[in-house]
């Protein structure tokens, strides 16, 4: 990887910006699952298939108001010049939260875009970006798969404890670290004369 900061962060949404947990999981107990059976960091429709549940009953049971983004999450990604959304959330309802949250990130691909689990491969071609350039920020063992399967730099959202990082993982305990991350974006060269 380039010795050179990212410039771009690229989160997922799910448990990474959005406490999101409860509502994903209220969704699948109403329908009749056992909260122990739910397992996270999957396509949706894959876990409604694993666990024997209609999509769209689903996606009807999942509250669109629960959800509130992490403390400190909002303000990190107003704070950020160039930011992505890549994440396995239905887009119907990713679309919406971003929406409802008034986040308008560069790039959001939900899990129509990708043929099964989502990759950073598309967010990077849509952004004109190299994988040094970004550092993606997940919560999932497979959103740390989605950066190393491209090269690119990966912490974890350390501030939901759901969260089991390997033991040399980079792990952040607070959004605002994200900007640590980062190299500022560029201002106007100021007059030195
Ligand atoms: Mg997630």
């Amino acid at each position: 990887m380039s010795p050179v900061a990212p410039s771009v962060v690229v989160f997922d949404l799910d448990g990474t910006l959005l406490d999101s947990d409860a509502p994903l999981l209220d969704a699948f107990v109403s329908l009749g699952v056992p909260a122990e059976s739910v397992t996270w960091g999957h396509v949706v429709a894959d876990e409604c298939n694993r666990l024997g549940i209609d999509l769209q009953d689903y996606l009807d049971a999942y509250d669109l108001t629960a959800a509130q983004p992490y403390d400190g999450a909002g303000d990190l990604v107003a704070s950020l010049d160039r930011w992505a959304v890549v994440s396995n959330k239905h887009p119907r309802l990713g679309h919406r939260e971003l929406q409802r949250l008034g986040w308008n990130p560069e790039v959001a691909m939900f899990s129509d875009v990708f043929d099964g689990p989502k990759q950073l491969g598309p967010a990077l071609l849509a952004l004109g970006l190299s994988a040094d350039d970004v550092v993606f920020i997940g919560d999932t063992p497979h959103d740390r798969a989605c950066a190393q399967a491209v090269g690119a730099r990966f912490a974890w959202a350390g501030w939901n404890p759901r969260t089991q990082p390997n033991t040399d993982d980079l792990v952040l305990t607070h959004p605002s670290q994200v900007l640590e991350l980062v190299t500022p974006a560029e201002g106007p060269v100021a007059s030195v004369d």
